[in-house]
């Protein structure tokens, strides 16, 4: 579940980096070797992503689950007990 959610956040980012404009070096257009303004590193899928870069975002999940007072754990068992839930709707 954690690692949903900082994959979440991270297509949120990819989303709004593609708004403004910016895009990842190889699609630039340009030659390889060089890039424009518009160039950013980490416009990649989740899966491409170095875990240096992956682990940013996991501490964000973090992070925000404590602000609500929860570890991953909780959220895990709460995520599982609403889908549980639905279930037997
Ligand atoms: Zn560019």
């Amino acid at each position: 579940m954690k690692e949903r959610l900082a994959e979440l956040m991270h297509i949120e980012w990819l989303e709004v980096m593609a708004k403004q404009g910016y895009h990842a070096r190889n699609t630039c257009g340009l030659y390889y070797t060089d890039t424009c303004d518009h160039c950013r590193d980490g416009l990649v899928p989740w899966a491409n992503l170095p875990e240096e870069v992956k682990e940013v975002n996991r501490r964000g999940v973090t992070r925000i689950l404590a602000y609500l007072g929860l570890t991953p754990e909780m959220a895990e068992e709460m995520v599982r007990a609403q889908k549980l839930q639905r279930r037997q709707r």
